[in-house]
């Protein structure tokens, strides 16, 4: 199996480059925005509780968010059989070490993180013009900077804990779609993972 964690500041081009990585390597998308604007649209409680912090450019509790990835990983074993691009998640250490004991029990583990690395304002361009075109409610300047300083106190730290273990593909994120696809894949196939 093939576990690509793909990670990055909001506006990074996580979601983009996943969909690359779907196509090129038949891995199934588990986004864990995706699964919650999901159960927002269909107003479950989880939606409801899961809106108050997104709303807030906060996370989700760990305890809860790593429930909600775990029943995704189980309930989805037939499609993952080739392996599964994490988007979004981890985005704590605690998240990290509930990844590692969740797919250590499933008999697999991470094979790489490819870490995309875009300058803070071209973040905050990116993010303001998604915002403009899909209407995502936390795509706004205010919420932006509270989602930036998130990922700079809470989720950055995850560098160096995957750097510890050998795990991080450095990729610088700017250029075109292709050309950083390129880089990703150069880095996926060196490990070698098949
Ligand atoms: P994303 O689409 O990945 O940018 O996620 C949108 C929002 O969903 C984030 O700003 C968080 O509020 C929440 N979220 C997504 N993934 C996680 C996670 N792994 N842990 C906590 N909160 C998350």
């Amino acid at each position: 199996m093939l576990n690509i964690v793909i990670f990055g500041a909001p506006g990074s081009g996580k979601g983009t480059q996943s969909e690359n990585l779907i196509e090129n390597y038949k891995l199934f998308h588990i986004s864990t925005g995706d699964v919650l604007r999901d159960h927002i649209r269909r107003g479950t409680e989880l939606g409801k509780t899961a809106k108050e912090f997104i709303d807030q450019g906060q996370l989700i509790p760990d305890e809860l968010m790593i429930g909600i990835l775990a029943q995704v990983i189980d309930d989805n074993k037939e499609l993952a059989q080739n392996g599964v691009i994490f988007d979004g998640f981890p985005r704590t250490i605690p998240q990290a070490e509930a990844l590692e004991t969740l797919l250590n029990e499933r008999g697999t583990s991470v094979s790489a993180v490819v870490g995309l690395e875009v300058p803070e304002q071209e973040l905050i361009d990116r993010l303001v013009k998604r915002g403009q075109m899909s209407g995502r409610s936390d795509d706004n300047e205010e919420t932006i900077k509270k989602r930036l300083n998130v990922y700079h106190n809470q989720t950055s730290p995850l560098q160096e804990f995957y750097k510890e273990k050998g795990l991080y593909h450095a990729i610088k994120g700017i250029g075109t779609i292709n050309g950083i696809f390129e880089d990703i894949k150069a880095a996926i196939d060196s490990i070698n993972a098949f």
